[in-house]
């Protein structure tokens, strides 16, 4: 199939419901998604969940929930349907079992009778004598008659591949090339399990010869698959779709990425505070990228540059400080009302249980500028910012001192500056900054000294957000009861001499 015919392009995100999905699976999503955008074809979800025993309870949820959050929309499969479903491969199995039976009518494939036992034992002595364990091929040579005979002794047979014993099975890959596997590495693989359920093999290529798959586009764990998808489609009759592995993803260690490597499931890095747009540029770059240094990218500049020429074959590394870097620049560039509904569940999940919910938005629309310039995530929030929350904050009197200027001084100073801020009207920066910056030559006071006592009392920290921003956003009461309650704290620290 040519990529100039653009709406033949069908491209499927198959994932198992085995797990939450990690970056990784969510990067495979992604590059399906953006692949169908750019050709304007369709991007078709389909839920592998063949798997009994591995299926986890709410799999399929946060599956649906990471594509969603990331608005990577589906055009068919679970929840919106369409014209090759159902999406859900537990639901397909007459589809399974009919090209499973073909096979085994014309030749390419018989049941096996084998018991797991059996099975076991064969493979300990396999390991024992070094060999690399797999079927032994004893079910293969049944004639018709014993293998009815064995089925009506009430054995469930599975059914299995006859693998070509020798040969080649050379296919392209739309990134590597040329990939050729010698068949007598290849197993006499199952297709069908003794529980009706197909396997992993069996019901992806009948679900992407019946759904019209163009191309299958998945990670490159899978590449050693191929060849076994391959010698099926041959098998059947069909003409395969093509083919693209996408590379691995590596840790910055150059290992596989792993916890070890920081949160790997996509909806942690939503609870962590990245934003929906920065995790697709940023996993956009995980294996494609336009031009080898442009790193800032919109969903829409993506979607238009976005072709397989420019997919790596070496490993993507994930750089958890460029994400946060990435993160920050994401931040900076929302409009205040944005960053503010997006920070206040965050804020509401994070600030001590103390601070009464639900936060006040006018407030918070007030704090989100102060905060903007510094956080890197929306999880940070909380912490740069629970002083404008909290009725009193806590911190060390020695805090509220310089060098060279004690507790009388600088009580004395925050005494004056009180009563200068009880008289005036507009409690905001442009009154606030030079009233207090003559105040501080009148007092005869370094502005360093007083402005410093003033952040420790306003804001019980000694960096914080620009001062008198701060002040304003605090308004005049709490700022006037924070600066009486650092005199008192002063006091006991002079008494306490
Ligand atoms: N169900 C497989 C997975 O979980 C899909 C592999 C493929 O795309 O063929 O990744």
């Amino acid at each position: 199939m040519s990529l100039t015919e653009p709406s033949n392009v069908r491209v499927r995100y198959a994932p198992s419901p085995t797990g939450y999905p990690h970056v990784g699976n969510i990067r495979t999503a992604m590059f399906n998604w953006l692949f169908a955008r750019h050709y304007g074809g369709r991007f078709v979800l389909r839920i592998e969940d063949t798997d009994v025993a591995r299926t986890v309870p709410g799999a399929l949820e946060a599956i649906l929930e990471s594509l969603r959050w990331l608005n990577l929309d589906w055009d068919e499969g679970p929840e919106v349907g369409g014209g090759y479903g159902p999406y859900v491969q537990s639901q397909r199995l007459p589809l399974y079992h009919e090209a499973a039976e073909r096979l085994v009518r014309e030749g390419h494939a018989y049941y096996c009778f084998c018991s797991p036992e059996r099975l076991e034992q064969m493979r300990a002595e396999q390991t024992k004598r070094k060999e690399p364990p797999r079927y032994d091929r004893l079910c293969r040579c049944l004639t018709t008659d014993q293998a009815s005979d064995k089925a009506t002794s009430g054995v469930i047979p599975v059914v299995r591949f006859k693998t070509p014993l020798e040969g080649l099975t050379t296919f392209t890959d739309l990134i590597r090339g040329e990939v050729t596997f010698d068949n007598a590495t290849l197993d006499d693989f199952v297709l069908l399990k003794s529980d009706g359920y197909p396997t992993y093999h069996m019901a992806s290529i009948v679900d992407d010869h019946s759904m019209l798959i163009s191309h299958v586009m998945r990670a490159e764990e899978w590449l050693s698959s191929t060849p076994r998808h391959v010698l099926l489609y041959r098998a059947l009759g069909w003409e395969p779709p093509q083919f693209a592995h996408l590379p691995m993803i590596l840790g910055p260690d150059r290992s596989k990425l792993s916890k070890r490597h920081g949160a790997t499931s996509l909806i942690e890095y939503r609870e962590a505070g990245f934003l929906p747009e920065t995790m697709v540029n940023f996993l956009a770059l995980l294996g494609w990228s336009l031009d080898d240094k442009t790193e800032l990218l919109s969903r829409e500049e993506i979607v238009k540059s976005f072709t397989l020429e420019h997919i790596s074959k070496t490993p993507a590394i994930f750089n958890r400080e460029k994400l946060e870097w990435m993160n920050g620049v994401y931040i900076r560039s929302l409009k205040v009302e944005d960053l503010t509904n997006r920070i206040i569940p965050f804020l509401e999940r994070d600030l001590p249980p103390g601070v009464p919910r639900p936060l006040s938005r006018d407030y918070v629309l007030k704090i989100a500028p102060l905060i903007q310039e510094r956080a890197r995530t929306l999880a940070e929030a909380a912490q740069l910012s629970d002083f404008f929350f909290v009725v009193e904050p806590h911190y060390d009197p020695a805090l509220l001192l310089s060098k060279n200027t004690g507790p009388d001084d600088i009580a004395n100073a925050l005494h004056i500056t009180l009563e200068r801020l009880r008289t005036i009207e507009s409690f905001d920066t442009a009154r606030l900054e030079p009233m207090l910056r003559s105040l501080a030559a009148e007092l005869g006071m370094k502005t360093g000294v007083l402005f410093g006592a003033l952040r420790t009392a306003t804001t019980g920290r000694t960096a914080a957000p620009p001062l008198f921003q701060t002040m304003e956003a605090l308004g005049k009461d709490r700022c006037l009861r924070r600066i009486e309650a650092a005199i008192d704290l002063l006091g006991r620290l002079e008494r306490a001499k």
